[in-house]
């Protein structure tokens, strides 16, 4: 952190205080306000807040650290920073009895996610705490993907340099793609270049000599590592579905652009890895998260488990500790040249998942030569 203050002298960049939509404050005197409504995925957690329309659209950020990833189970954080003096409006009772709260040291303000689900809502600046020279005291970020409509425009970026191997970040800012629809001039980046929060993975074996690939939240309460396929399983008629086609090495991932994901998670797009549960569990795995630190960890995977033997899960890649990188692709054959549930992400966040879905293609194809459409059923 002190690398991230030690540049700041008097006043923050102007690129800083747009980041945080300082320049998006309420006007004086009579103004025209709009309300844009939010919840979790349970709907525990309801909120609505009421913008100056003459301040719309406000400006999102993504941000590719190391803490955002493993506390949320996403390649980034996607968070729209109200304007200061906007609060938002919980709904049905107090907020403080519906989220559970994970303090980290350094950061600007705790994280708040549902207890019940697990869903990334935000967080309210502290005393005295600034971002980047940024005095953000007060001012609430919330995740943009609990909200029902859209009232914002991707356009910051905090540490690119937390990302080894790219997560979102070159998808999005793929040469052609700019980043979520905007013009190039327009992207904020509202860290120095230096600030590093990247944390380096080593090879991991087990007992027996076998490569494992740790998975594991910011709070380290979940953790556990992932086999490569087996020929157990590549003899099993079931599990071998989720083995890539193309490297009977490596698991499938995918990006997953559901509303329920985005909900659940707090983030546009969930990227998943699909792998067999190796642990016997007497129930159907449902949404699993960290009850410490919020992280998304399992996806449902009720529909994937015809015996108690062959059930799969979904399991969050950015909780990935892969040695070569956050997409993991020494373990993984991504599925790119296919995306579920397009129409309902473009319906809600047309300039994200435009971008998105065309850069992670066109990743692919220069990549590898081909962006594959294998079934993830
Ligand atoms: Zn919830
Ligand atoms: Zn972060
Ligand atoms: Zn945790």
């Amino acid at each position: 952190m002190s690398k991230l203050v030690a540049g700041i002298t008097q006043s923050p960049p102007a690129s800083l205080t747009k980041a945080f939509n300082h320049d998006k404050v309420t006007p004086s005197g009579p103004h025209e306000t709009k309300k844009f409504a939010g919840r979790c995925h349970c709907s525990a957690v309801q909120f609505s807040v009421s913008l100056p329309v003459a301040s719309l659209p406000l400006r999102s950020y993504f941000c590719h650290c190391s803490i955002c990833r493993y506390s949320q189970g996403t390649y980034a954080r996607m968070g729209v920073i109200l304007p200061p003096g906007i609060e938002p409006d919980w709904m049905g009772g107090s907020m403080s009895e519906k989220v559970a709260e994970y303090k980290i040291p350094g950061s600007p303000s705790p994280r708040l996610f549902c207890s019940t689900c697990g869903s990334t809502i935000g967080g309210v600046g502290e005393d005295g705490t600034t971002t980047g020279g940024v005095p953000v005291k007060g001012q609430w970020c919330m995740m943009v993907s609990l909200f029902d409509n859209k009232f914002w425009h991707h356009c910051a970026h905090a540490f690119p340099k937390s990302v080894p191997g790219g997560g979102l970040l070159d998808w999005l800012l793929h040469p052609g793609a700019a980043a979520a629809g905007a013009q190039q001039e327009e992207i904020l980046w509202y860290t120095p270049d230096e600030s590093d929060f990247s944390v380096a993975a080593e090879p991991e074996h087990a007992a027996d000599g076998t490569e494992r690939l740790r998975a594991e939240c910011h709070c380290g309460g979940v953790s556990f590592t992932i086999p490569r396929p087996t020929q157990d399983i590549l003899d099993d008629e079931y599990l071998r579905k989720y083995v890539s086609p193309l490297d009977s090495t490596k698991w499938k991932a995918m990006l997953d652009l559901c509303r329920d994901c985005g909900r659940s998670s707090g983030a546009n797009v969930v990227p998943w890895m699909l792998v067999p549960r190796t642990y016997k569990s007497s129930e159907p795995t449902v949404r699993g998260f960290c009850g410490v630190c919020g992280a998304t960890v399992f996806g449902a995977t009720k529909h994937r488990e015809p015996t108690a033997g062959q059930a799969v899960l979904n399991v969050a890649m950015g909780l990935l500790r892969a040695p070569e990188g956050v997409r993991a692709e020494n373990w993984v054959t991504w599925r790119a040249g296919k995306h579920s549930w397009l129409e309902d992400a473009k319906a809600y966040d047309e300039e994200f998942t435009v971008s998105l879905v065309e850069g992670h293609r066109r990743w692919a194809l220069e990549t590898y030569g081909e962006a594959s459409e294998f079934d993830v059923v």
